[in-house]
This record gives C-alpha cells, structure tokens and sequence, in this order.
C-alpha cells in the first residue's frame, strides 16, 4: 500500500511519501540502540516528567490532532478530539503508576536476599492500524517508554502524518532523539527491522493475517510479541436488562468509530422474549443516525477509512444476504464520492455465510434469537474471535455463568466494552495474546530478572 493521505470523505490523494530506504532505517535503529543505552538509566521521576508534558501537549492542541485523525481516517470530530484526551490519559497514568509497577519485589526464599527486579529490553517495534490512529500508539507507547525501552512505530500507510505528528509530541515533551522513532515504511520492511538485532521485540494491533505474518517471524527469531487482532464481539440481551439502553448503548456500541473498532459489538444476540421489541427499536436507531462529514459536529458516523474496507464490508453484506440473510436496513454505500456506508442491520445469519464467522469492519450489525442463557454462550463462542463481550443482564446468578462460560478477554455487563487505563486489554483465540494497559500492560516488555544472594562473610 503506498503511504498516503487520503481524505475518506472525499477519496481524494492530499499527500504522498517516499517509504523509507535501506540507509535510512538503519540509520534509525542505530539511533534507537545508542539511546536506549542512555535512556535505560534514567529515572522514573524523569521520565514521568516528560510523559507529563506529552499529555499537556496532547490536550492542549487536541483540535489540531483531532482534525488530523479526521484527515486521514474519517472518524467524527468530536471522538478524535476525545481520542486525543484519552491517549493524554494514559501518558498520565503511566507517569504516575510505572515506577510501582516496576520497583523491586522482595521474595523470602532461603537465600539471603531474593528479590525480583524489571528491567527494560531495548527497541520496540509496534507495528499500528489506522482505526485509533492515536490511541493504538499511546497505549503502547506510554509503558513502553517509562518501562525505560525506546519505540519505533511502524504506522498503518493511510495514516502518516498522525505517525509523524506522535513523533513530534514526544520530541516536543523532551523525550533525547531516538527514544521514539516513527518509520515512514511499508509493511514488506517490517521483516528487516525485526530482524535487527536492536529490535528485541514486537507489538501488533491490527487483522489477522498481519498478526500471523508478525508473529511467526518473531517466533523464528526468538522475540517476544503482543498481538491485538480482531474481533467479532457479543452483545447479549437477556430478559431482566432495560431494553431502551440497551437498544441506545447498542447502536453506539455497533457504529462507534465509524463501525471500524476491534471491540466494537458485532453480533447481537437477543433473548427469544425481547427480540422483536429490541429488532424494531434496533433497526428505527440504526436508520436515524446521521450519516456524513466527519467535521460536522452532528455527524454520527462518517466514511470507512479507505476503499478496500468499503469493498470487504460491501462484499460481506452481498453475499450474506445472497445466502439467504434478510436485510432489515441499509446494505447499501452512500454519496457519490467518499467511502461511506449506511447504517445496516441483518438477521437469519446462515452459518455458512462468510459473514457469521468473519469479522465485519464498518456499521453493519448482525441479530441472532436465542433460546436461553445456553444458547446465548454457544452463538457468543461460535466464532474464532474473543476480544470483548457485553451482556445485558440483572440477574446476579445468570451474571456468574456468563462471566464464566464466554470465551473473551473481558466480559462488560450492562455497559458496553471500552478500553480503560487502569484494565488489562486483550483477546483470547484469533484475537490475540498479551496484555496491554494496567500492570499487566507495562510487564509485557521487561526481562523479569530473578536477582538471589548468598552472603557468605
Ligand atoms: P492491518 O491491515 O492488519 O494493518 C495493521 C498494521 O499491520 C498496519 O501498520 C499494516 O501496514 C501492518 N501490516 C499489514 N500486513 C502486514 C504484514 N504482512 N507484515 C507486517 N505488517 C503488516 O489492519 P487494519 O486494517 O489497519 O486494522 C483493522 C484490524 O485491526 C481489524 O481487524 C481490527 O479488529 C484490528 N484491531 C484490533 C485491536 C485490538 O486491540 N485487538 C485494536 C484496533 C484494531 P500497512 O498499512 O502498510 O499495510
């Protein structure tokens, strides 16, 4: 894919770049290597300091972020204004937590002294997807960076100038050249920079095949990776939920980011005794939504990110309905120019429909009717995928067999799934493995030293 911006609301090119060449990612990862070992020494006070200032400067100047992110990968304004607060947040709460995560850890053993010490790896590759073009990067980076390891970004091709820009905050917030490199290349280089010996490991947020791709090269090589990946996530409605929120949080949940987030609720699976009421409300709340330029506050949702995601989700819905789904709304583009989708809504999924067991990025929801609780954990679980899951429920017993019986790496009841901070994030299955965020986020990229000392004077 050539790296490129190209507006989504209007599918016009506004920038290209020339990729990166051979000289010039060397020349990258040599600077990465000689700053982490200088990097790697200084303290968590110091570093905080800086990862304070690159929040500053991410709120400060949030319109201009925001309508960057809206440039490049149309998601409305007001969100990416938000996205922009969000990735401050997390700088903050790495600055404020990394150095508790991180201290030494005591362990009585019959040694004399035993204790367990974190100690940071080197460069980081993180190879990033468009969708949360700030985000992604943010929750990688903020760890990463007060854990004491240096990042080089490999950005999605659609979104240079975000990268660019991320590169200029950290600059900006006084972080020495070199801790935090973005290169401008295309995903055919990724395997020379893994492959350097500066590179000690890799995080992937993105599909499938690119986490296959990544992490089977990692493995040959003996790295460490994370790997965020898709998801095609429940949203479950049993009989003792408040059917108006759920049907409101519902639709925000499926068309959230334009219909194109990981952890954005897919499948809808509605108890027998609430399906019609929750399909007809479901359907009026999809077709009210106002479909348009991403720069209009009032806009709800904007265009895909890019022609090829219009063609896969246009293709799924087709052949879906081809296999004998019905249509209940939408299934059509939108405009004449852009890469917008309407609102859309299927029911009578096939299971041997494309559709049902792939993930579908953009605004198309898919209903399913089951018969019970059991039924409900069996169509939630019957796909490759398991990042998140919602359920609607209050009643407390029929909360503990969810919580235990759905295949994903979170379970939300009654709200829908967000990423926070202060939470473990990730997948189960084709989803992934790692975590980020939290402690547990920060611990992904450290040599876990075992230090043991006899003292024999
Ligand atoms: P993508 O096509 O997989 O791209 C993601 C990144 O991987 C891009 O930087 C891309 O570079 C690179 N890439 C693609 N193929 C590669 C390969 N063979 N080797 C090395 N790098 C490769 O995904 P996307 O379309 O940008 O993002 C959408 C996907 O990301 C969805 O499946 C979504 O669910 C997932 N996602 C997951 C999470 C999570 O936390 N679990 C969060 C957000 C998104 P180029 O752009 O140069 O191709």
């Amino acid at each position: 894919m050539a790296i490129a911006t190209i507006n989504p609301t209007t599918g016009k090119t506004l920038k290209s770049f020339q990729p990166f060449t051979e000289d010039e990612v060397e020349g990258k990862l040599r600077r990465a290597h000689a700053a982490f070992l200088r990097y790697r020494t200084e303290s968590f006070d110091a570093r905080a300091m800086k990862m304070r200032k690159a929040a500053e400067i991410l709120e400060s100047e949030k319109d201009r972020w925001g309508s960057l992110m809206v440039l490049e990968m149309g998601k409305p304004i007001v969100a990416a204004r938000q996205e922009a607060e969000k990735s401050a947040r997390v700088c903050r709460y790495y600055a404020d937590h990394a150095g508790r995560f991180l201290s030494d850890e005591v362990v009585p053993t019959s040694a004399s002294q035993s204790y367990i010490r974190y100690e940071p790896l080197g460069a980081i590759l993180a190879v990033m997807p468009w969708n949360f073009p700030f985000w992604q990067v943010f929750r990688f980076a903020a760890p990463a960076l007060m854990a004491g390891n240096v990042g080089l970004l490999k950005h999605a091709s659609n979104v240079p100038q975000c990268a660019l820009a991320i590169e200029e905050i950290f600059r900006r917030a006084g972080f020495p050249e070199g801790v935090f490199q973005t290169l401008l290349i295309g995903s055919d280089q990724v395997q020379r920079v893994l492959e350097d010996s500066a590179v000690k490991a890799a995080t992937l947020t993105g599909s499938e095949p690119a986490g296959r791709s990544v992490a089977s090269l990692a493995g040959r090589l003996i790295k460490k990776t994370v790997l965020e990946l898709g998801g095609s996530d429940p949203f479950i409605v049993m009989p003792s939920a408040k059917l108006e929120e759920a049907v409101t949080v519902g639709v925000k949940a499926r068309t959230i980011n334009n219909g194109q987030s990981c952890i954005a609720a897919k499948r809808f699976i509605i108890h027998d005794k609430l399906y019609e009421p929750f399909r007809k409300a479901f359907v009026k709340g999809m077709e009210q939504l106002v479909v348009g330029d991403p720069m209009n506050e009032q806009t709800a949702v904007g265009p895909l990110a890019t022609p090829d995601g219009l063609e896969t989700l246009d293709e799924q819905v087709r052949t879906a309905v081809e296999n004998g789904a019905h249509l209940l709304t939408g299934g059509k583009r939108v405009g004449r120019q852009g890469f917008f989708y309407a609102p859309t809504v299927l029911e009578g999924i096939p299971s041997d429909a494309p559709a049902y067991s792939e993930e579908l990025f953009g605004p198309v929801a898919l209903l399913f009717r089951a018969k019970s609780a059991e039924d409900a954990v069996r169509i939630a679980n019957d796909t490759p995928y398991g990042l998140g899951s919602s359920v609607w429920t209050n009643d407390p017993e029929e909360q503990k067999f969810f919580l235990r019986n759905l295949e994903a790496g979170s379970v939300f009841f009654n709200a829908m799934v967000v990423s926070d901070p202060q939470l473990p994030f990730g997948g189960v299955k084709s989803s992934g493995y790692g975590r980020e965020l939290s402690a547990f986020g920060i611990r992904e990229f450290v040599n876990v030293k075992t230090i043991w000392i006899r003292e024999t004077a």
